[in-house]
């Protein structure tokens, strides 16, 4: 598989320290081992917005998690890494989504869900080579990977795009002020599906 897609370093720098934030610098120690990623030990990328990290190097942290906690373990850690990203990735990009201001705080959850899922989406499709297409019904957002780092060049059974969902929980709970969705992997191409579908429950559980 060629290193054709990419990341900006910005972001492959953000995934590794919401990793070192969960893990601890020995936990990243491991991984890099086991990924065989050691250049990047205490030397993460640099914040830049150059598409330089590759989709294949994203997908490698991501089974490495797997490797060295197990199928499930490593499931849990993917989950508090995705949480973590996303704090650390409203730092970075947090201006150029639109979502500080306080006029759009201020809109009914429904609104800023759908602004919310579509300026997020647009982040993706415009600063990195990952394609997201977002699906809304009644009941249901549909955050449509088409073009996935996190299983890239992978197979598996069960859908391992954890980090993704993850993200997507935290990104939910940081724009209704503190509420929790229902999240879940549905698809992944990983398994042969046609897209990494991570599906979002509109209604908050109560
Ligand atoms: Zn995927």
């Amino acid at each position: 598989m060629s290193d054709s897609y990419f990341y900006p370093q910005r972001m492959g720098r953000i995934i590794m320290q919401a990793m070192e934030e969960v893990m601890g610098h020995a936990g990243m120690r491991a991984i890099f081992n086991l990924a065989s990623y050691p250049q990047f030990l205490d030397n993460y990328p640099p914040a830049s917005s150059d598409r330089a990290f590759s989709f294949e190097t994203v997908s490698g942290l991501n089974a490495a998690l797997e490797q060295a906690y197990g199928p499930r373990g490593g499931r849990g850690v993917a989950l508090r890494i995705g949480r973590a990203t996303f704090v650390y990735g409203l730092r970075e990009y947090g201006s150029q989504l639109g979502l500080m201001e306080t006029a759009f705080r201020l809109l009914p959850l429904p609104t800023k869900l759908h602004a919310g899922a579509k300026s997020f989406a647009d982040l993706f499709n415009h600063h990195t080579d990952q394609v997201v297409r977002i699906e809304e019904t009644d009941l249901y957002i549909f955050w449509h990977i088409e073009r996935c780092p996190l299983c890239w060049g992978r197979q598996a059974e069960e859908p391992i795009c954890h980090l993704a969902v993850g993200l997507l929980q935290e990104s939910l709970y940081w724009l209704s002020g503190g509420k929790i969705f229902n999240v879940e992997e549905t698809r992944c191409i990983a398994r042969g599906d046609p897209a990494c579908t991570i599906r979002i429950e509109k209604q908050p559980i109560p």
